[in-house]
This record gives C-alpha cells, sequence and structure tokens, in this order.
C-alpha cells in the first residue's frame, strides 16, 4: 500500500462558480486501486459531486443564495464582508473521499466531482488530492 499526495491549483473568475474537477483528478491519480480523498484548503469554497448539466449547475446556485438569504445582516460581514460564502461553505463539504479503480475515478454514468468557489473569483486555489491505494 503507498500513500500519494498532488495538489490542483485553480483560478477562478467568477464570485460563485461551479467547476468540473474531474478529468484534472484523474490526470493526477498515481495509484490503480483504493480511495483518494479531494480536499479544499479553503474555508469559502467546497468539494462536491453531482451531475455536470448546465440547468443543474444554475438551479445550485439559485438554490444556494435562496438558503443563505441576503436579506439578513450577518456578524461575520464586521470582519471581511464575506458571510454569506462561509456559511454556504458550512452547507456544503469541504471535502469527499472517492474510490478509484483502473487509476481513475470510480464514479457513476452522471458523476462529476466539482470545486464550488463561494467568494470568488480568486488566484490560486488549492485542492489537495491524497490517495491511497496500490
Ligand atoms: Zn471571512
Amino acid at each position: 500500500m503507498t500513500v500519494k499526495t498532488n495538489y490542483i491549483k485553480i483560478n477562478t473568475s467568477r464570485n460563485f462558480e461551479i467547476i468540473d474537477i474531474t478529468s484534472k483528478i484523474n490526470e493526477l491519480i498515481d495509484i490503480n486501486e483504493g480511495i483518494i480523498s479531494i480536499f479544499s484548503k479553503h474555508s469559502t469554497s467546497a468539494i462536491v459531486v453531482n451531475e455536470n448539466e448546465s440547468g443543474l449547475l444554475k438551479d445550485i446556485e439559485f438554490s444556494m443564495d435562496n438558503l443563505i438569504s441576503d436579506k439578513f445582516s450577518y456578524q461575520h460581514d464586521r470582519i471581511d464582508n464575506n458571510a454569506r460564502s462561509h456559511l454556504k461553505s458550512f452547507l456544503l463539504s469541504s471535502s469527499e473521499c472517492l474510490p478509484v479503480k483502473n487509476g481513475k475515478l470510480d464514479l457513476g454514468t452522471w458523476q462529476s466531482v466539482f470545486f464550488v468557489e463561494l467568494d470568488g473569483p480568486r488566484h490560486n486555489r488549492t485542492v489537495t488530492l491524497t490517495m491511497v491505494g496500490e
């Protein structure tokens, strides 16, 4: 069994942006079979698994905006004015742990892995890939 680590650097261009990183992850997988942890090192972003369908991606943005309303004032806004970005991140997850088979992510037909920017645009967002397997 081995453990391998790699990183993906992402520049984002919008405040809310869903970026499909499935093929980047597959390029960097360095084990044949095992588990990969995909972890975003930021508290205003997320890693999620879902379907890459343009209407659905807009529905996700619409739903997040409605769940974390801009009608209220939030205490963290006194610090750096991005409370809603943190709260959206809190509802999602900073990581996913997924199976690897034959050197690739073993996803379902309609599944992709997304980096979700919640406080962009930002430079040098870092996603850590930790692979455990053989
Ligand atoms: Zn903040």
